[in-house]
């Protein structure tokens, strides 16, 4: 029996934050005398890469806060770009900052990670910050399953006492999204399972969820049989498909197969429209935080 669905709206609830953060950053300017300020580092041309710097910076002005983008080249070495870290925990100037994934292959991001001040950590991916979050301490939480509560958290859906599938076990997705929902706190209190490209049988497993949490990084993978009747679906992926009926030459659809889905959901996630959204609001959220102290 097909349910009427709801949508988990992400951009409609990033704005809904952002005017609370604008406010906030007003008032953080007004007591240090600046405004929260967040540093992009992009090394190297990938195109993708530069579009998600560039919402990034574009988010920052539309709260207030200063945003600063700093380009290196793709041949930048792994020690310079080190020494560019470095310099970037000392700035008093700025209260956090990130360094856009992937980098080039010459260079090595765990090394990367590492040297960056986990006080100024707002992409929350400094195993200090991680360990704080998996022991519920306070700290930088990873921006979309920050953002993925943040959104859980706006349509006041139930998790206590759930069962949530989370498909995909990255260590910027999937991994923490079952930490966040496994918890002691709202949202949390679920019964979590945390499957990958091991599991067996996924079909059932994922039938079984009434949160069901995709981050595998296929297109349109979860269809209707593997969704339960009333299940809250939220689909992380994002990929862009070629559609010659569009100007663009594609369009994008997430993990989640989503027309058929959607019918037997209580709730769900579109994309675009839905993670995405979030996903920058939580970097402006862990920002406002970093220049709180
Ligand atoms: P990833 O490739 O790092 O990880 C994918 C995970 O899926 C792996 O753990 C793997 O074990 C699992 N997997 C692969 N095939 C599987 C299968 N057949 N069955 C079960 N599990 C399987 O991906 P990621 O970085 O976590 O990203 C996942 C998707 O989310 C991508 O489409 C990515 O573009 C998107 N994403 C979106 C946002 C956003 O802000 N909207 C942010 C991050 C990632």
């Amino acid at each position: 029996m097909d349910t009427t669905y709801q949508l988990l709206d992400g951009k409609r609830c990033a704005e809904a934050l952002y005017k609370e953060i604008a406010a906030k950053a007003a008032e953080v300017k007004s007591e240090r005398g600046r405004a929260p300020h967040l540093a992009a580092v992009l090394v190297g041309n990938d195109g993708a890469s530069k579009t998600y710097v560039e919402s990034k910076v574009k988010a920052c002005e539309s709260v207030g806060f200063r945003s600063t983008l700093i380009r290196l080249p793709e041949t930048i070495t792994e020690d310079e770009l080190l020494d560019r870290v470095k310099a970037l925990n000392k700035d008093k100037e700025l209260d956090g900052f990130i360094v856009q994934l992937p980098l080039p292959s010459h260079i090595d991001a765990d090394r990367v990670t590492l040297a960056i001040d986990p006080r100024k950590d707002v992409d929350g991916f400094h195993p200090v910050n991680v360990g704080n979050m998996v022991l519920g301490l306070p700290g930088f939480l990873p921006a979309t399953p920050s953002g993925i509560c943040e959104l859980l958290k706006h349509y006041s859906i139930e998790t206590a006492g759930k069962h949530c599938v989370v498909i995909g076990r990255s260590n910027i997705v999937g991994t923490p999204m079952s930490v966040l929902m496994s918890r002691n706190a709202y949202p949390g209190n679920c019964t979590v399972t945390l499957t990958h490209s091991r599991t067996k049988d996924l079909a059932s497993i994922a039938r079984t969820a009434d949160i069901l949490i995709v981050a595998l990084g296929k297109p349109e993978f979860v269809t209707a049989n593997m969704v339960k009747e009333g299940a809250v679906v939220v689909d992380v992926g994002i990929h862009r498909v070629p559609d010659a009926t569009k100007k663009s030459g594609f369009r994008l659809v997430g993990d989640v197969k989503f027309d058929e889905v959607a019918p037997k959901c209580a709730w769900i996630a579109p994309v675009p429209g839905g993670v995405g959204p979030m996903t920058i609001t939580s970097l402006l959220l862990n920002t406002l935080k970093a220049a709180k102290g």
